[in-house]
């Protein structure tokens, strides 16, 4: 990668070729004449988030106290094996004076989740980047499942749940209130 965030293909491709053989392929058989290129151009788009910009436009002002984006859906790629974990994010925050559109929050969980990462740490992130563009709190809960939780190793089925709370959200209230509104959207949080 250069100082851009660009991706040599070229580079990846005659690697990931490198790699076929030494899995004992043969990679100019024709399942395969065409795969090392395949993945160079998926990687750029799976790990696009390195070189995007943290910068969350506001669109549009208004007084309220609490808002929820529920089920922002992401895929990321596990550090330790390089394999997929994906699932849904729910973004909760308390605005100080300025309100993020909801595509502007799924480009903040693809910037954290395109790249290799830990579910724990993009929670983390995409709290913490939330306050910095300022808000009072903000609570990020994912539920992800692991591929390589499940096609290897022990094998275990189970989806994992990771929160970060910020700022105003210490608020055992305004979690609880926020919570009530992931599992039930019909759930009135004005009333925070
Ligand atoms: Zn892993």
């Amino acid at each position: 990668m250069n100082k851009k965030g660009e991706l040599n293909k070229k580079k990846i491709a005659k690697l990931v070729r490198q790699l076929l053989a030494e899995l004992g392929e043969n990679p100019d058989r024709e399942g395969l004449i065409g795969t090392p290129d395949r993945i160079a151009n998926m990687y750029e788009e799976i790990f696009g988030g390195y070189k995007m910009d943290a910068e969350l436009d506001v669109t549009f002002s208004e007084e309220t106290d609490v808002i929820v984006a529920r089920d922002i859906q992401f895929y990321s790629m596990c550090e330790h094996h390089m394999l997929p974990f994906f699932g849904k994010i729910h973004v909760a925050y308390v605005p100080s004076g300025k309100v993020f559109g909801v595509s502007k929050l799924v480009r903040l969980v693809e910037k954290h989740s395109r790249r290799l990462q830990i579910q724990e740490r993009l929670t983390k992130e995409v709290a913490d980047e939330l306050m910095r563009q300022g808000v009072k709190g903000a609570m990020v809960i994912a539920e992800g499942e692991h591929l390589c939780m499940k096609m290897r190793g022990v094998r275990n089925d189970s989806s994992i749940m990771t929160i970060a709370y910020r700022g105003a959200m210490a608020q055992k209230d305004l979690r609880e209130h926020v919570l009530a509104m992931i599992k039930d959207p019909k759930s009135n949080l004005r009333s925070v």
